[in-house]
């Protein structure tokens, strides 16, 4: 009853910022990963994964990497109860043109996720040639979106708009550790 909130951001496949829920940044430092006001109640959340054994394996490194910063836990969650949802998608029109990945948050209005879905675009990671090291860190961009992570300008974040080769830098891990001390709706 109170979902409303649906908030979408994706990863360009090219060097295209397309803008979709970019905040302004406010943390002091220029090179500082930027975050949402909306964030999980706790730095944990129970995930499932679905789609081809390829695909999974990309995920699995993905929060594997996040879960070795310490600062967020990805826990396996099943298929009755999951507050993440790790799939795959063939679609390459509409708002998937040229998007590497895609996550979809929902939240209370008070500003805590209540779930979200991320989508790795198969057929486009395909098409652009896109190794497994790249999708990994395709897939730990989209993460970091549905820890509420936002787009950063620093050319080393995972958090890229279009970052293909990045893994998490030290700055992604700051700003993950920062928006889960701050109390939600802060920045
Ligand atoms: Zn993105």
């Amino acid at each position: 009853m109170s979902r409303k909130r649906r908030t979408k951001l994706g990863l360009t496949m090219l060097a295209v910022l397309i803008g979709l829920g970019v905040a302004p940044m406010t943390n002091a430092n220029a090179s500082a990963t930027p975050f949402a006001r909306n964030r999980w109640p706790k730095p944990r959340v129970t995930y499932v994964i679905k789609g081809a054994s390829y695909d999974r394996r990309v995920y699995h490194a993905a929060v594997k990497a996040w879960n070795r910063t310490g600062q967020f836990k990805f826990v396996a969650g099943t298929a009755a109860h999951h507050q993440v949802t790790l799939s795959t998608s063939n679609a390459t029109t509409g708002e998937y043109y040229h998007l590497a990945g895609i996550t979809f948050t929902t939240g209370y209005p008070n500003g805590y996720y209540t779930k979200a879905k991320v989508l790795l675009l198969t057929r486009n990671l395909r098409a652009y040639r896109y190794s497994y090291s790249n999708e990994v860190h395709v897939a730990e961009h989209e993460l970091g979106h549905s820890m509420g992570l936002q787009h950063s300008k620093d050319k080393h974040s995972v958090m890229l708009a279009d970052n293909r080769y990045n893994g998490i830098s030290k700055a992604d891990v700051a700003a993950v550790k920062l928006r889960y001390r701050l109390p939600v709706g802060e920045l």
